[in-house]
């Protein structure tokens, strides 16, 4: 299938489901970038703070760059002039500096949890994501805006382990939500789901799908 065959199917496929496609363009060039967004995308996803602002120095201002990686304190002001989300916030300490170098503008964020198998060194346990927010509440942030949660599953072929995971973080969202955010209508979002198990974090709610190596194909390492 050509780009454009791959772009449309997906598209109708996420759109179905009431879910919005982010394009993650890691490691490719921003002529690959350029030629998705003249199909019409506008949500690209990156996980680099270097690589990130330096495609968005050369591409349209209209794209809404997603930052999906580890951030890093050191590196957030590469990265606050040109990102629409931060689907990685997995510290009180991170927030902080985000909410600091905001300058005027707000950040949209998304608390990442930790929901796969796997070890990890970064995402919240429900534990550490109930004690960041309760902090907030005595402590609020001024320009950061939560709106919602993001998480990846074990990288596995067993599909009902990866299925119980999302179904997990989606009971997540709906916890933080009614006993943080009931009044706050926007916090809505639900990151999850990557090339091999979209269509399971569809069926679970996903509301943002990070889709790289199904549209771009594999990358170069
Ligand atoms: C790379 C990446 C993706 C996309 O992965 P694919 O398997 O290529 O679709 C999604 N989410 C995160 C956090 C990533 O780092």
């Amino acid at each position: 299938m050509t780009l454009q065959e791959t772009y449309t199917a997906l598209g109708r496929e996420i759109a179905a489901a009431g879910a919005r496609l982010i394009a993650v363009s890691k490691t490719h060039p921003v002529d690959r970038i350029k030629a998705l967004y003249d199909m019409g995308q506008r949500d690209f996803g990156e996980n680099r703070a270097e690589e990130l602002a330096e495609k968005a120095a050369q591409l349209p201002d209209d794209i809404r760059w997603h930052f999906i990686g580890h951030l890093q304190r050191n590196k957030v002001r590469l990265i606050t002039p040109h990102t629409h989300l931060v689907h990685s916030g997995d510290s009180l300490r991170l927030l902080r500096e985000l909410d600091k170098r905001a300058q005027d503008r707000r950040i949209d964020v998304l608390l990442q949890y930790h929901i796969a198998a796997e070890e990890s060194k970064y995402g919240l346990t429900e534990a550490t994501g109930q004690a960041l927010l309760d902090e907030l509440n005595t402590t609020p942030l001024q320009h950061v805006r939560i709106i919602g949660v993001m998480g990846m599953a074990t990288y596995t072929d067993d599909t009902e382990q990866v299925e119980t995971e999302f179904r997990t973080l989606h009971e997540i969202f709906r916890a933080v939500k009614e006993n943080y955010f009931v009044d706050d209508p926007a916090f809505t979002e639900l990151s999850m789901g990557m090339s091999g198990d979209y269509p399971i974090a569809l069926r679970q709610g996903s509301t943002l799908v990070r889709i790289g190596s199904k549209l771009f194909g594999e990358r170069e390492h």
